[in-house]
């Protein structure tokens, strides 16, 4: 396999990363500056042939996201626009995401027109280019050395999560599924859309101790006795701890869990975040076979997050 191939958004987000560190030198704001980026592409042996990228337009227009396109007129030359009416930190993470793709695809396409999904869920029914692209733009945006000494020896809770999202001037969604995909404890973030799943992400440990959700038919809703079934709790920032059974029904009965939840202005999007206690790999269990074709996207994006890698 030559370089160029094995070139994936997680690699390419450390080079880049790499690059404005030594163009800063000392002092890189934390919450990394995308007009540095877009400005300095074309300089690096990632912007080959391209002598600008123009500065990202707004549209307002609900069926895209974001895109990116080469000039019809002048093939040096590419574009990114992005929905205007999305909020400031997902505007920052859709341009990131067309950066992915010029980074990673445009010797692919001559434009792509991404919408909400591809940009900001990361879920394993995407197309891979999509994937790829949220990748670059989630290791972009939350350098993993960052994000590892900021969590590291604390107790994590939705504040703790917030206040770094805050400083990476990320959601706390686009956070959360960073977040799921880097620790090494048992964690679990679902996000529940008119009250039924829409996608759930499990870290790397909580998939070998086989730790998952209890599904009641398709499509999911939330169990009776939890705080994400329960319409009368909208914020649960602090964690509400409770034994792990009632969330994962395979769970021994000692096991306990804390959960996390965040409506959005509506009510009817809510993100629940589950951290369950520490236990043994179950990896020798057969039951684990089944397992694995569903979980094989998730083993790769965190088998191929090289800075991450432990
Ligand atoms: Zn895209």
């Amino acid at each position: 396999m030559s370089a160029a191939q094995a070139l994936t958004g997680s690699i390419a987000a450390s080079h880049v990363i790499k690059w404005l560190r030594a163009w800063y030198s000392t002092d890189m704001p934390d919450a990394i500056d995308l007009e540095i980026l877009r400005q300095m592409l074309p300089s690096t042996p990632y912007g080959t042939g391209v002598r600008e990228i123009k500065q990202p337009v707004q549209f307002n227009e609900d069926a895209f996201e974001g895109m990116l396109a080469r000039d019809p007129n002048d093939h040096e030359v590419w574009g990114i626009a992005y929905n205007g009416r999305s909020r400031p930190e997902r505007q920052r993470f859709t341009i990131a995401h067309e950066l992915g793709h010029f980074i990673l695809h445009r010797g692919q396409q001559q434009s792509f027109n991404c919408d909400k999904q591809s940009v900001h869920t990361g879920i394993d029914t995407l197309r891979d280019i999509e994937r790829e692209a949220d990748d670059f733009a989630s290791n972009l945006l939350m350098p993993g050395d960052l994000l590892r000494s900021w969590i590291s020896n604390q107790r994590i809770d939705f504040r703790v999560l917030g206040d770094i999202a805050k400083r990476f001037n990320v959601s706390l969604e686009a956070l959360c599924i960073r977040y799921i995909k880097f620790t090494t404890d048992r964690a679990i973030l679902v996000y529940w859309d008119n009250g039924y799943m829409k996608y759930e992400w499990r870290s790397g440990s909580a998939r070998r101790t086989r730790a998952r959700i209890r599904r009641n038919g398709e499509p999911v809703e939330p169990m009776p006795g939890t705080l994400a079934a329960d319409a009368s709790i909208t914020q649960e920032w602090d964690g509400t701890e409770m034994s792990a059974a009632i969330w994962c029904p395979e769970e021994a009965q000692h096991m306990k869990l804390r959960e996390f939840k965040h409506s959005y202005n509506t009510r009817d999007r809510v993100l629940t975040l589950l951290l369950l206690e520490s236990a043994e790999p179950r990896s020798w269990d057969r039951s684990w076979q089944d397992e694995e074709s569903f979980d094989s996207f998730d083993q790769f994006v965190s088998n191929g997050q090289l800075p991450d890698r432990r």
